[in-house]
């Protein structure tokens, strides 16, 4: 679910903002620890990025592996379709999720990672139960083939959209009888509160700059792409960052330099440079594809259209509506936040969701972008769409990609997808004017 670098390309012509480059380098450093964890003697934990306990990992100094943030990796190198087709030899069904085969595909093949070096075996699988089934599936393939320990934390399902103090409860009782004390064992280090409030108020600090960054998208012309360069902005929260002062610096340098571009006046950057003038404003449901990452992106922004919010960059946290990770009550703290998580959200709360970002940030319209092989994402899309579009009166649209699998990319089809709505977002504002 979530990117974090540029995928190592042919074409030197790319253009980056300075903060790409510097999560780039984040993102390097961060496989080269992972490569290098049983040389210097520190444990892997595997987790995924919803829900992800990076701060309470910390505490018990696991270096943290993310499996689909390696499945995209595999995506933007171009390898994943190999390694998909390789997870479908062995018996993985066409529809099982491309990450979960990506993933599957790379074990099979060696486990080498996007730097080119083996990825250690976990020491420890934790689930952080957000919504989807598919990650306990995926969990079970990981522990047959690993054999290691495997913590399941369940996060119940927000399904009358409300979170409730025995929902925390529950949660918490798990961390303090089940989760802490297996990954004590594992590790073998104690369990210390004050070092995981010092990583949570860290936390913190780093997501009221990620809001900012993310609620820039109000100006206009927007600054930056809440989508497309959204998915570089959430990488080092998401991930493995999460409560250092890496990840404190990054989102300072990245506000700078979004403050920087709304002084000039300049919209998002993209992979051609500077964008030219904003003609549409969307609000994107759905994951990206990353196969075609840069040929997707390049087909909004060469018609002038700027993603100025989207449910993907909640996926790994909300953060937009209030919360922030709280060192005063760490563990309610870590609880609130799984809950949180897009995927955790029943329809109506998504619903609710996409609208007010179409209203506060002033959206011409709704795109939704259907991954085949994501139930979790997909299952509801078409009601949510029909709903976003009957409560704002605003044209929506639907098109259909995959996560990593570039057999489901068909470029020429979204692309007349696209061009059609943009029309029909132009014949709305025709109607608009006439009726003015
Ligand atoms: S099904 Fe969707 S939400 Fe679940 S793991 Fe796959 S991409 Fe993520």
């Amino acid at each position: 679910m979530t990117v974090f670098t540029r995928p190592k390309t042919k074409t030197p012509d790319i253009i980056k903002d300075a903060s790409m480059s510097k999560q780039k380098e984040m993102m390097n450093r961060h496989y080269e620890r992972l490569s290098d964890a049983p040389e210097r003697g520190e444990k892997v934990a595997a987790t995924f990025v919803p829900g992800n306990l990076n701060e309470l990992l910390m505490c018990f100094d696991f270096a943290n592996n993310l499996p689909e943030v390696n499945a995209i990796q595999s995506g933007l190198r171009k390898q994943s379709g190999g390694y998909v087709m390789e997870a479908e030899k062995s018996g993985h069904s066409e529809d099982v999720c491309t990450y979960v085969k990506s993933d599957i595909g790379m074990m099979a093949k060696g486990n080498i990672g996007p730097n080119g070096r083996k990825l250690p075996d976990p020491d420890v699988l934790l689930l952080s139960y957000t919504g989807c089934f598919t990650f306990m599936k995926w969990f079970e393939l990981l522990r047959q083939q690993y054999k290691c320990e495997t913590i399941m934390f369940h996060t119940p399902y927000m399904a009358d959209g409300k979170m409730t103090k025995d929902m925390i409860q529950y949660m918490v009782k798990q961390l303090k009888q089940d989760v802490i004390p297996k990954l004590e064992k594992v590790s073998g280090v104690k369990f210390d509160i004050d070092r995981l409030r010092e990583y949570m108020r860290k936390s913190a600090q780093a997501e009221d700059d990620l809001v900012w960054v993310l609620q820039s998208a109000k100006t206009k012309p927007s600054p930056i792409d809440a989508y497309f360069g959204g998915i570089y902005y959430i990488g080092p929260i998401f991930g493995a960052f999460r409560g250092t002062d890496d990840a404190i610096d990054y989102y300072r340098f990245l506000r700078q330099e979004v403050e920087e571009r709304i002084a000039q006046g300049k919209g998002p950057v993209t992979p051609d440079g500077d964008m030219g003038k904003e003609r549409y404003r969307l609000v994107v449901e759905g994951p990206p594809n990353y196969t075609h990452f840069r040929q997707f992106w390049k087909m909004f922004y060469d018609e002038g259209a700027v993603v100025v919010a989207s449910s993907y960059t909640k996926v790994g946290g909300t953060y937009d509506f209030g919360f922030r990770h709280d060192p005063e009550n760490p563990l309610e703290s870590l609880a609130e936040y799984c809950l949180n998580v897009y995927t955790n959200r029943n329809l109506p709360m998504r619903v609710d969701m996409l609208e007010n970002y179409m209203d506060e940030y002033q959206a011409d319209g709704l795109l939704i972008n259907s991954i085949k092989s994501c139930n979790s994402f997909s299952a509801g899309q078409l009601l949510i769409m029909r709903e976003v579009e009957k409560r704002t009166g605003k044209p929506a649209a639907f098109i259909e990609t995959d996560l990593v699998d570039p057999r489901y990319f068909s470029g020429a089809n979204i692309k007349n997808r696209l061009e059609s709505y943009f029309q029909m977002i132009e014949q709305k504002r025709a109607g608009v004017r006439s009726a003015a």
